[in-house]
C-alpha cells in the first residue's frame, strides 16, 4: 500500500518551515484505515503482546483499533490532570520548555509485553517518555509502531534497542 498517497502534507503548520503530515485523510478512506491498522496488527502477532499502549490522541487513533482486532486491551497515557486515579508521570523535554505524561498505576503488570503505538516518530521525545512511564510499571516494550516515520529527525536513534516498525517515511 503506498500510504503517502492518502497522507497530506501541509506547509507551515502548525508554524512556519513545519510540514505537517495529516493522517486524517488517510484515516477518512475505511479501505486505507483498516490496511494500516491490519498491517500493524501482523507486526504486532509475531511479538507476543499483552498489552496495547498509546499517547494521546492520535497514539489512540491508531492503538486502539489494533487492539479491537488483535483482541487486546488498550492503555491511555495522558497529559497531567486527566486520567482520574492514581498515576505514575514523566516530565519530558518539548522544542520549547517542558510537558508531563501520566498513566494509571494500576495500568500494566509487571512483566507485561507491551506495543506502544503513535502517528508519527520525529525525535522520538513522546515515544520515549512513554516507555520510561511503561517500564516504571514494570512493563517489557517489545515493539513500538507508527504510521509515519520523519527518519531525518533520527527518532529510532534516539529509541534505539527497541524494536520498531514504521509503514511509510519521509
Ligand atoms: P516527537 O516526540 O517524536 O518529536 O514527535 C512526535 C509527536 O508529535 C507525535 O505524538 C505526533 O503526533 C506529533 N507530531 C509531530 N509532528 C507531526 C506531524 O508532522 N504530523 C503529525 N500527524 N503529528 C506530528
Amino acid at each position: 500500500m503506498d500510504y503517502k498517497k492518502y497522507i497530506s502534507v501541509v506547509e507551515d503548520f502548525p508554524l512556519e518551515g513545519i510540514r505537517f503530515k495529516d493522517i486524517t485523510t488517510l484515516m477518512q478512506d475505511g479501505e486505507v484505515y483498516a490496511k494500516a491498522v491490519d498491517d500493524i496488527a501482523e507486526y504486532a502477532k509475531d511479538r507476543n503482546i499483552d498489552v496495547i499502549v498509546g499517547p494521546e490522541a492520535r497514539g489512540f487513533i491508531v492503538g486502539c483499533p489494533v487492539a479491537y482486532k488483535l483482541g487486546l486491551g488498550f492503555v491511555p497515557v495522558r497529559k497531567d490532570g486527566k486520567l482520574p486515579r492514581e498515576v505514575v508521570k514523566v516530565s519530558y523535554g518539548l522544542e520549547y520548555g517542558k510537558d508531563v505524561l501520566t498513566i494509571h498505576k494500576d495500568a500494566i503488570k509487571p512483566g507485561q509485553r507491551v506495543l506502544i503505538t503513535d502517528d508519527l516518530l520525529a525525535t522520538g521525545g513522546t515515544i520515549g517518555a512513554t516507555i520510561e512511564l511503561v517500564e516504571q510499571l514494570g512493563g517489557v516494550v517489545a515493539g513500538i509502531a507508527f504510521m509515519i516515520e520523519l527518519t531525518y529527525l533520527d527518532g529510532r536513534e534516539k529509541l534505539s534497542g527497541y524494536d520498531i516498525f514504521t509503514l511509510t517515511q519521509y
